[in-house]
């Protein structure tokens, strides 16, 4: 889902190598956690509504598991590409590990663009994709979720498969159901909460509040939403977001310096995150190009939409009021302009931490289902922040104590960890 040049498996192994320098892990481990321990490529026929039968290309990736079941979404996209998978089931492996959850990193994904499928097609591609996998998913294997372009409504088809071939019930397997049909209440606003948690804590860490600050988020899908939900309920300043839009196959930016309307924007973007231009300019926003979000002077950039967004073509556009980056997407920033980035000295939340709200939240609702009992809301979300106050926490402090910077830090805390796991276990 990449551009031709860059590999975001590449990226996510050498931001790994780095790390397993710096704390001089042994050879054995090494090897074993650069990659993935085993990945599922397989073909997915799916009689299509006209008659016809269309063949899909699915994956299955299971980076890790000495931590726990591997866990990770599925994505599905016109563009998903086998490296991208690897990249992303090795960034849950992180993830899971640095909130401190007993889980693994997996990643799938189908290559398709559901916007020209109908319901019922969608619906035999995930029964489908299931069929491929029974015998290697399942709540104490691999529990999948949504991801880019996938929703509650696949996982329950998917679910319902998984315990046709099973014969019984398994709330367990799969995560980010719809709320009264297994689904934790908290999971939709998860990942996005998550990410203003850590950037609270970001900026109390630099003294300062979200109420005199301000953001350019860009996407506006289900992360950036309730991102921006909750970065302006805090008091802060959304000046832009930006979406995709399928029709001119081109991004625009939403902007609007004295701070757009979220809730006003909620109501007209539609389920894929595209925007609505006339009216959004009715709502006042002015509308610009792709890459203007990542121009503003603003305070803080949050990147939420895909991989590899910022790079050497437009790292030198960020604004110089920029301090902090939190990534809400997966590997927004390619390895090039993590380097200035790095460099230049801003405050960056790296992505495995600072979107790990929805494995968190995840994980509730697997500890829910399997419980057969269901937690309130507030219950929900004052753990979900009490788990990434205390994520971020120990990642600022080993990054102040060493003087990292925070994305090795974050590292450092979860290869030890996973490491430990792998040896504790006999594996190396
Ligand atoms: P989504 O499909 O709901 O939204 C994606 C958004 O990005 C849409 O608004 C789309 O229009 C926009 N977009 C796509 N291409 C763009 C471009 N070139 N420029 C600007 N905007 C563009 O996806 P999501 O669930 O919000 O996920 C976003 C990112 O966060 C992905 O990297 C995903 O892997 C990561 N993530 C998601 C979750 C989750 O719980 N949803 C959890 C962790 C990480």
């Amino acid at each position: 889902m990449t551009s031709n040049s860059y590999n975001p498996y590449e990226n996510a192994q050498s931001q790994f190598d780095r790390v397993a320098k710096i704390i001089g892990l042994d050879e054995p481990t090494r090897v074993l956690l650069r990659q993935p321990m085993k990945e599922y490529h397989f073909t997915i026929p799916v009689h299509m509504d006209d008659g016809s039968t269309k063949v899909f290309n699915g994956y299955r990736i299971q980076h890790n598991n000495a931590r726990g079941p591997a866990k990770g979404g599925i994505r599905f996209h016109p563009q998903e590409t086998i490296d991208t998978i690897r990249a992303l089931s090795m960034w849950m492996t992180w993830k899971c590990a640095v909130v401190d959850i007993p889980l693994g990193g997996g990643k799938g994904g189908i290559i398709c663009d559901p916007r020209n499928l109908t319901e019922n097609e969608q619906e035999r591609l995930c029964r489908g994709w299931i069929r491929q996998l029974a015998k290697d998913v399942g709540p104490f294997i691999d529990v999948p979720a949504p991801d880019v372009m996938t929703n509650g409504k696949h996982m329950l088809w998917m679910l319902d498969e998984f315990e046709l071939i099973h014969g019984g019930r398994f709330p367990g397997f799969i995560t980010g159901k719809p709320v009264g049909m297994g689904g934790s209440l908290g999971r939709t606003e998860a990942t996005g909460y998550g990410l203003i948690y850590t950037v609270r804590e970001a900026l109390k860490s630099q003294g300062m509040r979200i109420e005199d600050t301000s953001a350019s988020i860009q996407g506006f899908g289900n992360v950036a939403q309730y991102a921006a939900k909750l970065y302006s309920e805090l008091g802060g300043t959304v000046a832009a977001v930006s979406c995709w839009d399928n029709t001119d196959k081109k991004a625009y930016t939403f902007y609007k310096k004295s701070g757009l309307d979220i809730a006003a924007l909620f109501g007209i973007v539609d389920s894929f995150g595209t925007i609505d231009q006339n009216k959004a300019r009715d709502l006042g926003c002015e509308i610009l190009p792709e890459d203007a979000w990542i121009e503003q002077d603003v305070d803080i950039l949050m990147p939420a939409a895909l991989e590899n967004q910022i790079t050497l073509a437009n790292v030198g556009k960020i604004s110089k009021q920029v301090l902090l980056i939190a990534e809400g997407a997966n590997g927004p920033i390619n390895t090039e302009a993590d380097e200035i980035i790095r460099k230049s000295g801003m405050f960056v939340i790296p992505d495995f931490l600072a979107n790990a709200g929805g494995v968190t939240c995840s994980y509730f609702e697997q500890v829910q289902s399997n419980m057969n009992y269901y937690w309130e809301k507030d219950e929900v979300m004052q753990k979900l922040d009490a788990q990434m106050t205390s994520a971020f926490k120990a990642v600022r402090e080993i990054a102040k104590k060493n003087n990292l910077y925070m994305r090795d830090a974050a590292y450092v805390i979860s290869i030890n960890r996973v490491a430990q796991a792998v040896k504790m276990r006999g594996w190396v």
